[in-house]
Parts: structure tokens; sequence; C-alpha cells
């Protein structure tokens, strides 16, 4: 019999966002990718950098406002849980409490014992 253990979270059980760098050295696809790390709070309504903040690969292509391509998915992911977690912040904002709630589901951590 399998025994299964799951963990499942809230938005608001988010405690940080981060982007990790997966870039290898150009040419050298054997090297350890790059591993700059950039972590926000996930109430941080915030763009995905455009560039690595270490080793510069392109992150997000250069969105061309004339065109209005609008952010990239991934943007649209961290800028969209940022919103849902600071709503009813602004009085101004209508109120417009959804019905439901999303939750996140994680595998437990392996343990080694
Ligand atoms: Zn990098």
């Amino acid at each position: 019999m399998t025994i299964e253990r799951r963990i499942i979270c809230g938005l608001d059980d988010i405690k940080s966002i981060t982007i990790e760098c997966l870039c290898r050295p150009y040419g050298k696809p054997h090297e350890p990718p790059c591993g700059a790390r950039l972590t926000t709070k996930p109430t941080e309504d915030k763009d995905i950098p455009e560039r690595c903040p270490r080793c510069g690969a392109t992150w997000e292509e250069k969105r061309d406002r004339r065109v209005e391509t609008g952010p990239s998915v991934f943007s649209t992911l961290i800028v969209s849980i940022a919103k849902i977690l600071n709503r009813g912040k602004d009085e101004n904002e209508v109120k417009n409490e959804p019905k439901f709630r999303i939750l996140l589901e994680f595998s437990e951590p392996k343990t080694d014992d």
C-alpha cells in the first residue's frame, strides 16, 4: 500500500517568488548554469527583468510597446498573484471578492530518514 501525503497551500501562503537563471555560458553546455536568483515578495507587482543581473542573459524579450504585445505569461502570472494578494487594500477599488479560492498543492519534500 502506498500512503500519499500532500500539502495544500493558498496563494497567501506563498512566502516569496524566486526567479533563477538557468543560462549556461555560450558554447559551454556542460558548465553549470549561472544560478543567479532574484527573489521578490509575492505581493510585489513586478515584471520579470529583461536580463539576468549577473550574466546578462535575456530573461524576457523586450516588449514593443507600439505593437502592444503585452507582458509575457510569466510576468502576467507574477503580476496577477500580486494583484490577487493586494486586492482590497486600495479604498477606491470596487470590492469584488471572488466566490472561490485558488489553492496550490505541492508534493511533500523528500526526507532522507
Ligand atoms: Zn544569469
